[in-house]
């Protein structure tokens, strides 16, 4: 039990989960959040206990960040990529790993990941018991999608927020639409929402949207391929309309090929106001871009105009919601889990790329400061 307080002073807070933005000093004590004040209405510590100050003039101060889609299963599965390298290191708090496993590797990944980081560590489990451990193409085979052990192990791990399918030509092989059947029902059965990687057809995405339900998570869903979500005169397809009438959730999952600057100004133009950012971080395109992290990802959408406070709900009250942590994670809420970070929107001229090779001039970038931890403070860099 962690009984230090910490006191952050003269920072900007912006909590959109509490309609925040302002001036507020907070304090977190036993990695709880005690409050946010209004300056000059901080009470005094009780001097009991040691008190560590941090000076976030110039500062953001926000709930800790939550990405929602990364790849953390460095020693099994391809691409994997070390936790706290893309967490607390970074001023994510929270990471979701997107289906580096299934069943069968999930004790390692608890084990060698979970247990392991300092960052807190979530998981959507893949429908495919191998999950990415064994190759890229974990769909092609249907005997290896296990309806029973996967809904069982849902059930039993709290750190499992859901089932992954990535449904695209490459993974899915000859098997169509038949994976997201199977997957629909063990999250149907376990009553959690499936997160689908959209990407290059076959199954086309009218027939993927419309097997999902309310909180069901569309990743990558701004990419710039053909057969996306907008079409040729850059309208959402009929069967997109209808998704997100029903609660379906888009979710950007930048990758090395699956954001796209034009198709998000097309949602924008939609007003697709409500959106999760995440990464899909991994070894290659957080060394060589172009996602790099989380903070890159999110100085992206400001220099596509949009707004700060938008940007923070949606790297933390919103895949807060979607994680089924919104009671504890991705608030500053009195009594909650002490998860903060500390960012500086520095001004800064800047070419950002996205997925497609487009480049975009910015003039402002937002890197992480500090980052706490359920209480505990970790320098990011
Ligand atoms: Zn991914």
């Amino acid at each position: 039990m962690n009984s230090k307080t910490l006191v952050i002073r003269n920072g900007t807070v912006i909590d959109p989960s509490l309609g925040l933005n302002g001036s507020y000093d907070v304090r977190v004590r036993g990695g709880l959040m005690e409050g946010v004040y209004a300056p000059g209405t901080l009470p005094a510590g009780d001097g009991t206990e040691q008190e560590l100050e941090i000076d976030a003039c110039g500062c953001i101060v926000t709930p800790g960040w939550i990405d929602l889609h990364a790849h953390l299963f460095p020693e099994r599965a391809v691409l994997g990529v070390e936790a706290d390298r893309v967490g607390i290191r970074q001023g994510v708090t929270t990471l979701a790993d997107a289906g580096s496993t299934g069943t069968a590797y999930f004790g390692r990944f608890a084990e060698e990941v979970i247990a392991a980081s300092r960052t807190e560590v979530l998981a959507w489990l893949n429908i495919a018991e191998q999950g990415l451990c064994e190759g890229r193409a974990e769909l092609a085979d249907l005997s290896r999608l296990k309806v029973e052990q996967t809904v069982e192990l849902v059930r039993a791990e709290p750190s499992i927020i859901g089932i992954k399918a990535r449904m695209s030509g490459s993974v899915v092989k000859e098997n169509g639409i038949r994976p997201l059947e199977i997957a629909k029902a063990a999250a149907r059965t376990a009553n959690v929402p499936v997160m689908v990687h959209i990407g290059n057809a076959p199954p086309r995405l009218g027939e993927v949207l419309d097997l999902l339900t309310a909180g069901d998570v569309v990743t990558h869903a701004f990419h710039g391929k053909a057969g996306g979500l907008f079409d040729a005169d850059g309208r959402i397809i009929p069967e997109g309309v209808a998704a997100l009438a029903r609660g379906v959730r888009l979710d950007i999952g930048h990758g090395s090929a699956s954001f796209s600057f034009k198709t998000m100004r097309r949602a924008l133009e939609a007003r697709i106001g409500r959106y999760t950012v995440s990464t899909d971080i991994y070894r290659q395109n957080c060394e060589d871009g172009p996602v790099y992290s989380l903070a890159v990802t999110m100085s992206k959408l400001l220099a596509l105009g949009i707004g700060l406070d938008d940007i923070i709900g949606a790297a933390t009250s919103l895949p807060a919601q979607i994680a089924g942590r919104g009671e504890q994670l991705g608030t500053l809420r009195t009594g909650t889990i002490a998860d903060i970070t500390i960012a500086r929107v520095k001004e800064a001229e800047t070419e950002f790329v996205d997925a497609e090779g487009e480049r975009l001039a910015g003039t402002q970038v937002i890197e992480p400061e500090w980052t706490i931890k359920g209480g505990e403070l970790h320098r990011c860099g």
